[in-house]
């Protein structure tokens, strides 16, 4: 079926898509997902405790995977993002106040799904003087109290860069700190054109050093499909690598809504063999690179070496 250009199709010549011609392609076998039963028991309980989940809001397609496990990724400060990335599905229609009893109900949440690896993550939100990282912050002592064993995770928005904020964070100390840099530089002004890679990579390198001490190990994660190259792609993981990232995941981008970024590639499995080489050849102590990889899938296993 040949489908009208929407208006990112005029960045495709950004994006070098040449003589493309837009067709809602069938998703290659290596991204079929299995369908999973028992996903509203979470679902029951995420709605009961009035929480959002990245997996939800961003149309995972691992969210039966996920859910079925039990595990999901908690998504605080509101459900609208004062940003809009090309790739991404969240709301972005006015932001909601911050919700001081979110941090508890998250930890609530996370007890009652009996989790060994909790993944906190959220919405950009420009509009807070620290861009939430207090909140963060909250969350992870709530969810560390409750859950003394359990890995936690934050996945953060970029903060603006702000050392300070990114130190409220650090401080609270999560056992991962992830920031996705998403795609490579070449891309960005599509991709996220209110982020910037080098604030990004600014962002994981002032994680690093402010961890000194700490037990805290940093990842990253980038999506690819989009119109990057191989060598790009490597480009990023070399600079992750001297940003001090320990775990990097790379996955296939798939187009949330038809006002999204259109897939430009569907990658070979093949090729992310490659990169997973690459990137272990670079020093990175965990790889997860894989179709359906995304930041927060098997994070435990990840995080465990597994
Ligand atoms: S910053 Fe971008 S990726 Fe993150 S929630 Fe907002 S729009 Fe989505």
């Amino acid at each position: 079926m040949i489908c009208r250009l929407p208006k990112w199709i005029a960045f495709g010549k950004k994006l070098k898509i040449v003589d493309f011609k837009m067709k809602t392609e069938r998703l290659p076998q290596w991204l079929k997902t299995n369908t999973f039963e028992n996903l509203r028991d979470t679902k029951v309980l995420l709605r009961k405790r009035r929480l959002k989940t990245v997996c939800e809001e961003a149309r995972c397609p691992n969210k039966g995977y996920c859910f079925n496990k039990p595990t999901a990724t908690f998504m605080i400060l509101g459900g609208s993002c004062t940003r809009n990335c090309g790739f991404c599905s969240v709301s972005h229609t006015g932001v909601q106040p911050v919700d001081a009893s979110e941090p508890e109900r998250v930890a609530e949440a996370a007890l009652e799904l009996c989790l060994k690896h909790v993944v906190i993550t959220s919405v950009t939100r420009d509009d807070l003087p620290d861009g939430g990282a207090a909140h963060f912050a909250k969350t992870v002592l709530a969810v560390r109290r409750r859950l003394p064993q359990a890995v936690i995770e934050v996945l953060t928005p970029d903060f603006r860069g702000d050392i300070n904020a990114l130190k409220i964070v650090t401080e609270s100390e999560p056992d991962v700190f992830n920031h996705n840099v998403e795609t490579v530089p070449s891309l960005y002004s599509v991709v996220r054109p209110e982020a910037d890679y080098k604030t990004s990579l600014t962002v994981l390198r002032n994680a690093r050093e402010l961890s000194k001490g700490k037990n805290i190990k940093t990842k990253s994660g980038l999506m690819v499909g989009l119109g990057e190259s191989f060598d790009e792609v490597i480009a990023v993981l070399r600079d992750l690598r001297a940003a001090g990232c320990n775990y990097v995941t790379i996955g296939q981008y798939m187009r949330p809504k038809k006002s999204n970024l259109p897939v430009v590639q569907y990658v070979h499995p093949d090729i992310f063999l490659k990169y997973k080489e690459e990137a272990q050849l670079l020093g990175f102590e965990a790889v997860a690179s894989a179709p359906l990889v995304r930041s927060s899938m098997d994070a435990f296993e990840l995080n465990a070496g597994i």
